[in-house]
């Protein structure tokens, strides 16, 4: 007989994560019922634990799709195994026993921007994991069928986990109409900015800068560079060296700066760092969530013809292209996952691990 309860890791308040007790969900028509083997802690996760609830809707407000407020079950990037087909699911494209992925957006699939193939922009989007209907630090998760993609068999639910993060750099690259012969800059080197490094090296780009304050950080990135030596990798320590100036004089053709340029941190000086080190005609892709408003220095963006766009997660279409990519080795994420850590030490070893050190890039939680 099946367990009518498991564990789950919930959100309750801001420093308040909880192993509970929690009935397990219960398979609905379409949906498709997964245990979770590893979820990675995100950075959204740690801003929610630190400063929370920012995304996670309180009880004065109710998520808008699902209804559901706090206490929820957190965790959204995270692969296991299909345990269950619920009804109306055709086995097929999925089956039991299926190792797979989760697309964790959550959307209504009738608003405009759904129509318009732009479920990550949903008028009532969430997040499984962040707004109700459970989370991926949970023993078992139902979801829709369209949102689980099979994983091939070289591809271990480990690095499944990293599918969700590597997606938002993938779609990034897509967006910001990145072509191999493209130089870019990189600013900041936290998880998001590694996977657009990756991402950048698996889709041929072949001149890359990387700037980051944090010497754990830059450590990372340096790792990434040293192990694609073919590759023009650029890691630049940016509480020495002027980001700038370095990526004006890097990049070739007179002194004319990367192409594209990437905010993969959110502050302040690393969008105006994005603005003014990107050549004229360029483009910034802001990757970034914010905390607070920055200032924009227009007149760079206006007398430079500059581009500033925002991307926000992944569309239809980006998870199969990552899993394929790393399927087939062009996506080399080992690296981002530099701790495992068993479901009852998720807060210790965890989310408390990640803010004393920045040593860590991805740490995966085994529910
Ligand atoms: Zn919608």
């Amino acid at each position: 007989m099946a367990a009518s309860s498991m564990k789950a890791l919930r959100f309750h308040g801001q420093k308040d994560l909880r192993v509970d007790t929690v009935p397990v969900p219960e398979l609905q028509p379409g949906q498709v019922k997964v245990k979770p083997e590893w979820c990675g802690i995100c950075g959204t996760d740690m801003h929610e634990y630190i400063a929370g609830p920012i995304i996670i809707p309180s009880p004065e407000k109710p998520h808008v799709l699902t209804g559901c407020s706090l206490p929820v079950i957190i965790g959204h990037e995270f692969a296991g195994e299909i345990v269950e087909l619920g009804p109306g699911v055709q086995p097929g494209r999925l089956k039991v026993g299926m190792k797979v992925c989760i697309e964790p957006t959550l959307f209504d699939d009738s608003c405009p921007p759904c129509l318009d193939r732009r479920r990550n922009c949903c008028d009532k989007g969430g997040f499984f994991g962040l707004s109700g209907w459970g989370g991926g630090f949970s023993e078992y998760v139902c979801l829709k069928e369209k949102v689980v993609h099979a994983l091939p068999d070289n591809v271990p639910t480990d690095l499944g986990a990293l599918v969700e993060p590597l997606s938002v750099a993938w779609h990034a690259l897509k967006a910001s109409e990145h072509s191999p012969e493209h130089s870019a800059l990189i600013v900041g080197a936290g998880p998001i900015g590694l996977a657009v490094l990756l991402c950048l090296i698996a889709r041929g780009c072949r001149q890359i800068l990387i700037s980051e304050v944090s010497p754990q950080r830059l450590k990372h990135a340096q790792d990434i560079a040293s192990a694609h030596p073919d590759i023009e990798i650029i890691v630049i320590d940016s509480t020495k060296s002027d980001v700038v100036a370095e990526s004006k004089r890097r990049c070739s053709q007179g002194n004319q700066g990367p192409n594209t340029a990437y905010d993969c941190a959110g502050v302040q000086v690393s969008i105006e760092t994005a603005i003014r080190a990107v050549r004229k005609g360029g483009l910034v892709c802001n990757v970034a969530v914010w905390e607070k408003n920055a200032s924009i220095p227009m007149n760079a963006l206006v007398f430079g013809e500059k581009k500033l766009i925002g991307v926000a997660t992944f569309r239809e279409g980006d998870f199969p292209e990552v899993i394929e990519a790393i399927s087939t080795g062009k996506i080399k994420p080992e690296k981002l996952i530099t701790a495992k850590v068993a479901l009852d030490n998720a807060v210790q070893d965890g989310f408390e691990a990640l803010l004393k050190s920045r040593e860590h890039v991805k740490i995966l939680i085994h529910p």
